[in-house]
């Protein structure tokens, strides 16, 4: 199986090179699982007197009783005529003319290939494939026809699908029969899947829509079965490697501000999670949770109460968020949360003054300090804890897990992590890309909220919009306006949202109006100062970049409007509207485009419309920029996918991952003689490079 293809008949060294370049097939073994990406049905043949000009491929036995080269502007065509014992089709090349003439043979029957036009009035097929007869009744026949992924060098260069196809023939006929069995006889029996061997065989020469449907889904099973089998198996693994302190009790801290404090009823949701949070807490395991929740669903209680349990067991606990607005908005929540209470919290960010951030050292070391909240700048090494139990990182996706590491340097051992999302994951995508993360999902919204009501205008509705702004503001109301900020044009944006807030500025004169602006390219204690008016209520309009995105929480606030709304991505078109409707007030998300949209935006700005669900929204746009753009994929192999597809297959991804879960359970390492075959490929793939090298 390691044999280099070139041993192959008819490839050549420079045609190895080429498929080991272009398509990175460099043994028997990558060809074998180079796939086909579509099926042509060749089950059937036509007759000529039943040809229709429904522009489809069809397959027709026949002879060429006619051909001429044909002069025309640049060089000749080609053009035959293909007969059978009921009529005739015309048969026309634009290229390869010259070669072709020598090659084609008169009145000798050929199997034909290819789609069938209407040319002045006569049937007509473009560049058909031809095949002697004789040779089409040797081959290694399938009906159904691969197609396998190509490139454009490879066109040009002569490796056709024909060509690719031959090679699979001759590879089959090398090693029919030799392919070993990876899944165990226990799995292959209870799903009834189709063995290896057949498998293969069948995706690459299908007899029938139903072997093809066995092979693959097969195929599709063992791929999802492997990639979940390394993700259960390294979380189990972190678990029994990585101890972490037990967090054994629930004590005062938690219940008094749990029958005191508390100015609501958890949702369910909250509940559960809250439950699963504090089980993990209490195994002497590592806790290593992402904890997802729509923007508005609650999720700042739900860690505070878990850094509850953490001080009830005499440890420290820290909060990081993204940026610096976002780490104050988690800190004027938490001292007001807890401020009957003698919980001590401080605020850590690169803006604190040398003077204040020594006091916090002190305080953190000799244990003062119970909650710190920050920025990045809790990582560095000069912030030590006396004995931080519990972090949590807020916004994964700003995050890295390098720096999620980093926490682990800060005691003997590593504390309990939860790392809070905004941006909902479909719940297989989740599977296959945090597999070795334990998951939690907050899936409620707290009662009583007012749906967010979202529309789109176009450019030329700008004067009703901003009559319909004048009249929220007049009611008491807030208003965010977002430009794009987006990293390649920088320049131009800016000046989009400089040239905005001047014209928002002569349409909402002072001393009535009062605007804050707020961009990336500020000092920070500037886009604090605004940032605060804002908050305060001394300005209606807050004209701002991106970088309000995250987290930051103004119930006042009732309408987002998004200027350029056509340029954002959906998710950010959601966390964006996540901004408004944290009140108690009816409130507006109002979507500003030019009238000219791409197919994709209109899709995303409907969608928006439509519905107000982060996770159907997140599907859609799993659809429509596929798993590559979601966060976290990069690591997670489900891009290097051979044959499954996270959206289309997430039911046999459920299934594989069932299915590992199982085979590990009893047999985390593999070791029982009916798991030989899958500690054997299990090792294989983790030694050898390519899909799964990336997960471990
Ligand atoms: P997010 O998940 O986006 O971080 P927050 O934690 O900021 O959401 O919560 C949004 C708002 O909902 C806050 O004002 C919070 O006080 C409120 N809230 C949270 N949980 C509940 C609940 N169970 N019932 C009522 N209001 C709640
Ligand atoms: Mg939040």
């Amino acid at each position: 199986m390691h044999t280099p293809i070139i041993y192959l008949k008819g490839v050549s060294t420079s045609r190895a090179e080429l498929l080991k370049k272009e398509l990175g097939l460099k043994t028997y073994s990558d060809l074998i699982n180079f796939f086909p990406n579509r099926y042509i049905d060749r089950s059937r043949f036509f007759k000529t007197n039943e040809l229709h000009a429904n522009n489809s491929e069809v397959q027709i036995i026949g002879q060429i009783t006619a051909l001429n080269s044909v002069k025309q502007k640049r060089g000749s065509r080609l053009v035959a005529k293909f007969s059978d014992e009921f009529g005739s089709v015309e048969l026309v090349w634009f290229q390869g003319a010259k070669w072709l003439v020598d090659k084609l043979k008169l009145k000798t029957t050929y199997v034909l290939f290819g789609k069938i036009t209407v040319f002045n009035g006569k049937f007509t097929i473009t560049h058909p494939e031809l095949e002697l007869l004789s040779d089409y009744k040797k081959s290694l026949r399938t009906a159904m026809q691969p197609v396998y992924p190509s490139t454009e060098l490879l066109g040009k260069k002569g490796v056709s699908n024909r060509v690719i196809f031959k090679m699979m023939q001759s590879l089959f006929l090398e090693v029919k029969g030799r392919l070993t069995e990876t899944l165990s006889d226990e799995i292959l029996e209870q799903l009834h899947l189709v063995s290896k061997n057949k498998a293969l065989f069948n995706i690459h020469f299908p007899q029938s829509q139903d072997d093809l449907s066995k092979a693959q889904f097969r195929l599709k099973f063992e791929e999802f079965y492997y990639i979940q089998l390394q993700l259960i198996r390294k979380n189990m693994l972190h678990k029994t490697k990585f101890k972490s302190f037990k967090f054994e009790k629930v004590g005062a801290y938690f219940n008094n501000f749990y029958k005191n404090n508390l100015a609501f009823e958890l949702t369910n949701a909250q509940k559960r999670v809250l439950k699963e949070i504090r089980n993990d807490l209490n195994t002497g395991a590592q806790m290593n949770r992402l904890l997802q929740g729509d923007v508005g669903s609650g999720k700042t209680i739900v860690a505070l109460l878990s850094m509850l349990i953490a001080l009830d067991n005499d440890f420290q606990t820290a909060l990081i968020a993204p940026t610096t607005i976002l780490a104050s908005q988690h800190y004027i929540s938490f001292t007001e949360l807890l401020k009957d209470t003698n919980i001590k919290v401080a605020l850590l960010t690169g803006s604190v003054k040398t003077k204040v951030r020594r006091i916090i050292h002190e305080d953190l070391e000799n244990g003062e300090l119970h909650i710190l909240i920050g920025t990045h700048a809790i990582l560095e090494d000069k912030v030590k804890f006396k004995n931080l139990g519990l972090a949590i990182i807020d916004e994964q996706h700003r995050f890295g897990v390098a720096q999620r590491a980093k926490m682990w340097l800060k005691n003997d051992l590593p504390p309990h992590i939860l790392v809070m999302t905004a941006t909902p994951i479909p719940r297989t995508l989740a599977m296959s890309v945090y597999g070795d993360l334990d998951i939690s999902v907050i899936d409620e919204l707290p009662p009583g909220r007012k749906e967010i009501q979202t529309v789109h205008r176009y450019d030329k509705n700008r004067l009703a919009v901003f009559k319909f702004l004048k009249d929220e503001i007049a009611k008491g109301r807030q208003i965010y306006i977002v430009y794009p900020l987006i990293q390649e044009s920088e320049a131009m944006d800016y000046k989009d949202l400089m040239d905005g807030y001047e014209s928002i500025s002569r349409d909402f004169p002072r001393p009535e109006y009062q605007i804050s602006i707020v961009h990336g390219k500020m000092k920070p204690e500037a886009k604090a100062f605004e940032m605060e008016r804002f908050v305060k209520g001394e300005t209606q309009i807050m004209v701002a970049t991106t970088v309000i995105e995250v987290g930051v929480n103004i119930p006042n606030a009732s309408v987002m409007v998004i200027e350029s709304a056509e340029r954002f991505g959906l998710s950010q078109l959601h966390q964006l509207r996540g901004r408004v409707g944290r009140g108690a007030k009816q409130s507006y998300c109002i979507l500003m485009s030019s009238f000219k949209l791409s197919a994709d935006a209109k899709l995303r700005l409907k969608t928006m419309v439509e519905t107000n669900d982060g996770f159907k929204i997140a599907e859609v746009d799993l659809k429509l920029r596929g798993p590559g753009n979601l966060m976290g994929t990069q690591q997670s192999g489900v891009l290097n996918l051979k044959i499954g597809d996270v959206i289309v297959d997430s039911e046999i991804l459920k299934l594989a991952r069932e299915y590992a879960k199982k085979t590990l359970k009893n047999d985390m390492n593999l070791e029982r003689q009916g798991n030989s075959r899958i500690k054997k490929t299990y090792l294989q793939i983790s030694r050898n490079h390519g899909v799964w090298s990336n997960i471990s």
